[in-house]
């Protein structure tokens, strides 16, 4: 590879030693992950919270979401698999990753989004990268459905959660976590929709932990790559985790599937998790919990972030600090906790949310000096 020696390269590289790759898979990647693990600085002051709140902020990854993790080591294992074509089922997010590693894999990529529910920056992204867009007159999980059909019939590969590649390379977020922190955060706040990534993240957590993995922590810094966890950063203990849903779309908290699914919150708007049983074992097994927010105090913590911390995610991102204040707030997250969020997208990608809902002042004035002075003199005052 023409790189320079010291470059980062993605996760496959990073984590190779952890992840299911051998010297033959082709490694398809856009140099993903290594994302920043930002410090709450205003808000928990602000909210009279004591903890220290972190995000990670997945919204930074090439396709501006954490689906490239997972998308990395689909789309090498599907290429190593001889597979010539990707199809997904997608809110959004996905969409726009497969086809982006399917453009860079030369592979063709097929998406399946629910018509007119879709942001717009996704769509634009799955088609500038030159995927085929199927709409569909139904939602999510229709998708997920006729996606499944399909591949039955048709020469492609899946490249959902369902894929157990796809949880695998986003395993590798609770690597970096425990990497930054120099140990596991007490609590991980995430949002939920198909439930795929609260389960890899409690996979990633597992495997730095002696306890979980049968080993002593003395051989893993000792044995000098031998053995087979050699190179996962270690920690002593696993987070309590804990997922939150939209109101509007809270199967978990609700206890059964939900037959419409509905929110602001795009890349939420799931009724039938496909991750279910996971998702439960990893509340259960961690001591955690799901609850839900309504779509205004999605959109209000979105805004709270941007404002106050100068980081745009987008609104089904958000969702985690709202749960993550409010549980902080009643005492659920106990007081002088480590609390790490998971940021899952970027805001740019539904600009027209963003705009709608923004109240900062917008002065149209004369292209003149003076006019821009009183302007100014009069939002100062
Ligand atoms: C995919 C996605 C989610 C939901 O993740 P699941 O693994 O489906 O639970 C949340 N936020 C964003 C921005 C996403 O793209």
């Amino acid at each position: 590879m023409p790189d320079a020696p010291r470059a980062y390269r993605g996760l496959l590289d990073r984590y190779r030693r952890r992840l299911p790759v051998s010297d033959s898979t082709p490694i398809v990647n856009l140099y993903e992950g290594n994302t920043p693990l930002l410090h709450l600085e205003n808000i928990p002051r602000d909210a009279g919270i004591d903890a220290e709140i972190w995000v990670k902020f997945e919204g930074l990854n090439p396709t501006g979401s954490f689906k490239d993790r997972g998308m990395t080591m689909a789309v090498s294992r599907a290429l190593e698999e001889g597979s010539r074509a990707i199809i997904c089922a997608s809110t959004g997010n996905t969409s726009a990753s497969a086809a982006a590693y399917a453009a860079r894999a030369g592979m063709q990529a097929f998406v399946l989004i629910p018509d007119g529910k879709i942001a717009v920056g996704k769509l634009a992204q799955a088609m500038m990268h030159g995927a085929t867009v199927i709409k569909i007159g139904g939602n999510f999980d229709d998708g997920m459905r006729l996606v499944r059909e399909t591949a039955e019939e048709a020469p492609v590969t899946i490249v959902n959660s369902i894929n157990p590649y796809r949880l695998q390379g986003q395993k590798t977020v609770a690597f970096e976590v425990v990497e930054a922190l120099g140990r596991a955060p007490d609590y991980h706040c995430l949002p939920v929709g198909n439930a795929g990534n609260i389960s890899a993240h409690w996979i990633g957590y597992s495997e730095c932990c002696p306890e979980e993995r049968n080993c002593i922590t003395e051989a893993c810094n000792f044995c000098g790559g031998d053995c087979p966890y050699a190179g996962t950063p270690l920690a002593d203990s696993r987070p309590v985790m804990v997922g939150y849903q939209a109101r509007g779309a809270a199967p978990f908290v609700e206890g059964h599937p939900v037959e419409k699914p509905d929110t602001v919150a795009t890349a939420i708007r799931i009724g039938n998790p496909q991750s279910w049983d996971l998702a439960l074992a990893t509340a259960r097994e961690s001591g955690g919990w799901f609850d839900a927010f309504d779509d205004d105090a999605i959109l209000a913590t979105q805004k709270l972030l941007a404002e106050r911390e100068g980081i745009f995610c987008e609104p089904a991102s958000a969702v985690a600090v709202s749960g993550a204040i409010k549980d902080l707030k009643s005492g659920r997250i106990a007081a002088g906790s480590t609390v790490v969020c998971t940021l899952t997208g970027h805001g740019l990608k539904d600009s027209d949310i963003a705009i709608a809902q923004s109240s900062a002042p917008v002065i149209t004035v004369r292209a003149e000096r003076n006019a821009v002075r009183d302007a100014i003199m009069g939002a100062l005052a």
